[in-house]
């Protein structure tokens, strides 16, 4: 199930006022693209460490999410919209989060479903092995400093999403022999991109 469907889902059974914000015309234009978009050298850059939370974060975020949601994603690192800091947003079902310099302090167990996508390799689709329940420090959007466990997609995606804050991207993780295309629009494929 896509991430625009599963979400129409939740608003529909939960919140049926609220339009979901995957419901908007697909539009990937300002994803930078592995290989296509001037500068995309980007994406293969560790990114910089942010020294503090500042109003211009805090706007980076939101139109971060915006670009997110129009381009029906699950997950975006700032490398992919041409910043190379450690920023990155998602919503694994549970509205948009956002984390500032995030870690990966610990890694348990193995997932392999379901298969991942790139916002910034559209339509390339492929198995990856992550771990299947991670523990994260990081800062919150507002600059507080968290600590949380996350679990099965939560886990993946976030672990896709610092990946990007590294240079590394999920054709580098992924079983050769699993990747393959599908429609560039995630809604009208099997799984999300991120
Ligand atoms: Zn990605």
């Amino acid at each position: 199930m896509s991430a625009a469907a599963e979400s129409e889902t939740r608003s529909e059974s939960e919140a049926p006022e609220r339009p979901s914000p995957y419901d908007r015309p697909f539009d990937d234009s300002r994803i930078v693209k592995y290989g296509q978009t001037p500068g995309w050298e980007v994406l293969r850059q560790v990114a910089q460490e942010i020294p503090a939370v500042d109003a211009a974060i805090q706007a980076l975020i939101a139109e971060m999410g915006d670009l997110m949601y129009g381009a029906h994603g699950v997950g975006l690192a700032a490398p992919q919209i041409g910043r190379s800091i450690r920023l990155l947003v998602y919503d694994a079902g549970e509205g948009l989060k956002a984390l500032v310099n995030p870690v990966i302090l610990k890694k348990r167990g193995e997932q392999i479903e379901p298969e991942e996508g790139c916002l910034s390799i559209p339509g390339l689709r492929g198995v990856v092995r992550r771990a299947n329940e991670i523990t994260v420090r990081a800062q919150d959007g507002a600059g507080k400093p968290i600590r949380f466990r996350a679990v099965e997609f939560e886990a993946r995606v976030i672990q896709h999403e610092v990946d990007h804050l590294d240079g590394v991207l999920f054709i580098d993780r992924a079983e050769p022999d699993t990747l393959h295309m599908e429609p560039a629009d995630p809604a009208k494929a099997d799984a999300p991109a991120e």
